[in-house]
């Protein structure tokens, strides 16, 4: 808005006005104030003196109020913009991968499946060798370590379509905690550890234990003693005879430790981050150590994830390893 100005005091102005005149805003009120000057006649350029000041005065009030109803726009408008994206790109994410999803139910279900149906053909092929093999009159001498190796071969296919189809259930079955129960831990390891020390003894290695008594978990009885089986059998298994396995048992906080150590071959830095993978197994424990089929150490991690535990391992190649099972207290 423009008004013609009265006479204003002098006060009110700025003290120092140049003469190109000054912007000056308070408040909601933005104005600009030129000094005039009288010019003489017969030398247009020259300034005589100030006749007085032209300001001009404008409310910023509704300038103020458009600015800020922009600035609420934009806010509004790069949010809803921004969540619009985010929700599409959830939506995105989540219709990609429907197929991958699929496939790998497909996957775990075939896996599943083929492990149940190969399941009964191998058991009636043990049998028969069995039968075949409690009646060594009648096998010809020749073949007497033919039908040794289907019995072994057939064995070891057993164990791997068991531990496949256990994998397999425990992807595709949520932990049923109906049937948990209090387990004494050190109860649980020392029959493990006596029903190994034939085998320990054969293998010439020192099995020991160091367990306390007292420390109880929650969980499935028959998971947990195949979880330390799984490592007591690795523990045996790649240490060279001369060598130590030592089991033992702990209370930290609210945790059971269990830990699983010997002076085996031990396994390469490099190799540490893979041994938890399915079917992985080290170039030497497949060079040296023919049994096995890399299933055992991914059990083990499923089944101590399915009762709120961990599973790590400390190893050295050449000096031994130690694997760590921390598993929740019972309450
Ligand atoms: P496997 O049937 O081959 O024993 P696992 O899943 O139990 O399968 O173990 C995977 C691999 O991890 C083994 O092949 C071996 O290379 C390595 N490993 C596991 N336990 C030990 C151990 N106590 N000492 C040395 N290497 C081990």
């Amino acid at each position: 808005m423009v008004r013609e100005g009265k006479v204003f005091l002098q006060t009110s102005l700025p003290s120092d006005i140049p003469q190109h005149g000054i912007l000056i805003q308070i408040g909601n009120i933005r104005s600009f104030t030129r000094p005039a000057y009288a010019v003489s006649k017969t030398h247009p350029n020259k300034v005589y003196q100030i006749l007085g000041y032209v300001r001009a005065t404008e409310s910023t009030v509704t300038l103020e109020a458009e600015l800020r109803r922009l600035r609420w726009s934009l806010i509004v408008g790069v949010l809803t913009v921004s969540g619009l994206a985010a929700l599409g790109g959830i939506w995105l994410t989540c219709e990609s991968l429907k197929p991958v999803v699929q496939s790998f139910d497909q996957l775990k279900q075939f896996t599943s499946d083929a492990s149940h149906e190969l399941r009964n053909p191998l058991t009636a092929i043990r049998a028969s060798i069995a039968v075949m093999q409690s009646h060594p009159e009648r096998i010809h001498p020749a073949d007497v370590e033919k039908l040794n190796s289907m019995a072994m071969a057939s064995a070891q296919m057993s164990q791997l379509i068991d531990n496949l189809l256990l994998l397999a259930r425990m992807d595709r079955q949520a932990p049923d905690q109906s049937g948990w129960r209090y387990i004494a831990l050190d109860e649980l390891l020392e029959d493990l550890v006596n029903l190994y020390s034939d085998r320990a003894e054969q293998s010439q290695i020192s099995l020991k234990f160091q367990l306390i008594s007292g420390v109880e978990v929650n969980g499935d009885a028959s998971q947990l003693q195949q979880l330390f089986m799984n490592l007591l059998t690795n523990a045996l298994q790649y240490t060279p005879s001369g060598g130590t396995v030592i089991v033992s048992l702990q209370r930290i906080g609210t945790y059971a430790l269990v830990t699983i150590q010997d002076t085996g071959i031990g396994i390469a830095p490099e190799q540490l981050p893979h041994i938890f993978d399915r079917f992985w197994r080290a170039d030497q424990a497949r060079s040296q150590y023919g049994e096995g089929s890399g299933l055992g150490l991914a059990i083990a991690k499923t089944i101590t994830q399915r009762h709120q535990g961990d599973i790590t391992v400390k190893s050295k190649l050449g000096e031994g390893s130690c694997f760590y099972v921390k598993l929740p207290l019972a309450r």
